[in-house]
């Protein structure tokens, strides 16, 4: 029996806003999400006051980092999963390629960040991705299992359960070049068989999202994939409307 998935969308703001520009974008979205699963990952700052902006509406908070050390001490300039669950977060983003590439993250502090969140009851969302020179050296899947598998080894596959996956492949990030919908589900395929060796079970259920310069004259036809889950959008989840339209087409793709 086939697994109906629930889909979800994910904007991801990056190092973006102000408190006037949040504000304006969260009451445009506002009641306008229904029937489908919608978190928004402001910079860190501004959590506490989407949260107030939120309060009562579907639309769910992610955080774009956290502290891999521990939940308090003396780490200056980190915020600690403790202190994200405090604030109401559903979801953090870890193991982002802008992450990995800037600040030097490898597939061990990914793991660590990934322990963080479990412990205070933080989804994780694991970016995993290849470089253009990866996709064409013809390394996608060693490159994405590696990232994924070195979660997997650390935690235990059953930690899955309360995960979500995000597949990213770098070239795409930012660049207005997508995966093809076909190209895109043969590494979801991949993903999901990768994890079904371990546990079949939460292998049917784990949501795997696109992320890639979605956009919402793409986002349709990526959902209509079957083990396409949902997206993580950056550029379009800082335009309403352009934001409305991903989460819409999310919606329009549930079968049933
Ligand atoms: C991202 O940063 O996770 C992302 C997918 O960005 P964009 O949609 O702008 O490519």
């Amino acid at each position: 029996m086939t697994v109906q998935r629930s889909k979800l969308v994910i904007g991801n703001w990056k190092m973006q806003g102000s408190f006037a520009a949040n504000s304006a974008l969260l009451s445009s979205l506002v009641g306008k999400t229904q029937g489908v699963n919608v978190a928004i990952a402001p910079p860190s700052v501004y959590l506490a006051e989407a949260r107030q902006q939120l309060t009562g509406s579907s639309i769910q908070l992610a955080a774009q980092n956290v502290a891999a050390e521990g939940q308090k001490g003396a780490y200056t300039g980190e915020t600690s999963a403790a202190m994200l669950a405090d604030v109401g977060v559903t979801y953090g983003i870890i193991g982002h390629s802008e992450r990995r590439q800037y600040y030097g993250e490898t597939d061990s502090v990914v793991a660590q960040k990934y322990l963080r969140l479990q412990e205070q009851g933080i989804k994780p969302v694991i970016c995993v991705g290849e470089s253009l020179a990866e996709r064409e050296a013809g390394q996608v899947e060693e490159v994405v299992s590696r990232q994924l598998m070195a979660i997997i080894d650390v935690c235990g596959v059953e930690t899955l359960a309360n995960a979500v996956i995000a597949y990213e492949p770098v070239w795409a990030i930012g660049t207005g070049k997508t995966a093809t919908p076909q190209d895109a589900q043969a590494v979801h395929r991949f993903l999901r068989q990768l994890i079904a060796a371990d546990n079949k079970n939460i292998a049917e259920k784990i949501c795997i999202l696109y992320g890639g310069s979605v956009k919402a004259d793409n986002a349709a036809s990526l959902f209509t994939m079957p083990d396409i889950d949902g997206a993580l959008v950056g550029g379009a989840s800082l335009v309403a409307n352009d934001f409305l339209a991903i989460c819409h087409a999310a919606k329009a793709s549930i079968v049933g």
